[in-house]
């Protein structure tokens, strides 16, 4: 349809490489307590301040031994025992051992344990029925971690696989980046928030829904103004407000050419911002740039091509700004296409689609329907992005495709 007229379209990753050369992460950091560390960025790396295991302990349930006494069959009395956070400390005569659990510290002297089920108890004290090597079933002092090892460099997000470990080494408080403040608005005069009933010609105010969950999500302190009206006045002073006290604004809707899209005119004024045509489907109109305090990104309005482009450019963005380098694009992956799927070669296609993996352990995917730009629920159905090439044209049933499975934001 567009095919002749796009080649005036930014491509999107000329668009995130222009966006993301042009931002720095935030400097400001903040020592906090890891129970409230969830989902915050470090901001340095994180130094064990002990050796993981702290102290040399049983791996196994069952029986501590010096392996030199070994070498003739007899049976060894039990000497005492010792239990996780109960060590054994009395004397330890010799030929005999102690009974040990799992996770008690090592008697000292003690060279290997003996697991329960390779000894024979009798009155006589335990014969042990097993080949034993020094060393065996112990585990040592910083086997784990080393005291004065990094654990995590600078810009991991906090989450189930790094608080625990954190809180394993004893770490109490963690240095991590502070928190974006991001300043959101929807604009249009046809808009109700959620909770009032519709006018005629009115329709609920999906974006700053999408926005703002995303936002909370990505781990943002949000700074919601609400629905701002088609009108130049009301715009400026939004827009000046959210830039005196926001990081990141982001608007949706009045990026086209429409009579009542105010948006660009409003960022001539008040800024250096670029509107952009993306050679991308849905979301093609997309501004960015730079109020006089705060990063700018205008956001479409059709609502499925608000959320895509917040996920394609303005989670990178964001990332970058928070100090989450290890942030990663989500991964592409190849899948048959179980339908056929409707596209034109000129844009780079995200269609929502259902993937899974077959009985060969084979990834397929099927669209989810109805493509249009304002069908939000294409998300809910879907799981990934079906990602066309964009000079690729009509893809047949049975064609291989890329996909790019949801992540967090907008996936389970
Ligand atoms: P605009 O870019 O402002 O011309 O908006 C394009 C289309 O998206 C129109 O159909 C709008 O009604 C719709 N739209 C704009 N903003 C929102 C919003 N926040 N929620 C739902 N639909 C919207
Ligand atoms: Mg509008």
């Amino acid at each position: 349809m567009d095919h002749c007229h796009t080649s005036d379209l930014i491509s999107l990753e000329q668009a995130l490489e222009t966006m993301l050369s042009q931002v720095a992460p935030l400097q400001e950091s903040e020592s906090i307590a890891l129970t409230s560390a969830a989902g915050r960025i470090t901001a340095a790396a994180v130094i064990s301040p002990i050796d993981v295991p702290p102290f040399a302990n049983s791996a196994m349930d069952g029986y501590a031994v010096r392996t030199n006494e070994l070498n003739t069959n007899a049976p060894l009395p039990v000497a005492g025992k010792a239990f996780a956070g109960a060590p054994y400390t009395g004397e330890w005569p010799a030929k005999t051992c102690i009974r040990i659990m799992t996770g008690a510290p090592i008697p000292t002297g003690a060279d290997a344990v003996i697991m329960q089920e390779q000894a024979e108890v009798s009155e006589a004290g335990v014969r042990f029925n097993a080949p034993v090597r020094s060393g065996q079933n112990i585990r040592l002092a910083g086997e784990d971690i080393r005291q004065g090892a990094s654990v995590l460099p600078a810009g991991v997000k906090l989450g189930a696989a790094q608080l625990p470990l954190l809180a394993s080494l004893g770490v109490a408080e963690v240095q991590v980046m502070r928190k974006l403040k991001v300043a959101v608005f929807s604009t249009g005069d046809e808009l109700q928030p959620v909770g009032q009933p519709l006018q005629a010609g009115q329709i609920y105010d999906t974006n700053r829904f999408a926005v703002r969950l995303m936002l909370e999500q990505l781990g943002c302190t949000v700074i919601d103004l609400g629905i701002i009206r088609d009108d130049q006045a009301t715009l400026r002073a939004a827009f000046n407000q959210a830039d005196s006290q926001a990081d990141v604004v982001i608007s949706s809707g009045g990026v086209s050419v429409g009579e009542a899209d105010y948006t660009k005119q409003m960022l001539d004024e008040l800024g250096q911002v670029g509107f952009w045509k993306l050679a991308i489907k849905p979301g093609k109109p997309f501004a960015f740039g730079k109020l006089q305090h705060a990063w700018f990104c205008g956001l479409p309005g059709n609502p499925v091509s608000a959320a895509l482009t917040f996920y394609q450019l303005v989670q990178p963005l964001l990332a970058k700004l928070a100090g989450h380098s290890e942030w990663r694009l989500p991964a592409r992956l190849k899948a048959r296409a179980l339908t056929p799927l409707k596209k034109s070669p000129g844009r780079l296609d995200f269609q929502r689609g259902i993937f899974s993996s077959n009985a060969a352990g084979e990834l397929e995917v099927s669209s989810t329907g109805h493509q249009g730009s304002h069908v939000f629920s294409s998300y809910s159905q879907g799981n990934c992005f079906i990602v066309l090439e964009r000079e690729r044209g009509f893809v047949a049933a049975g064609e291989m495709v890329d996909i790019e499975p949801f992540n967090g934001l907008l996936g389970n």
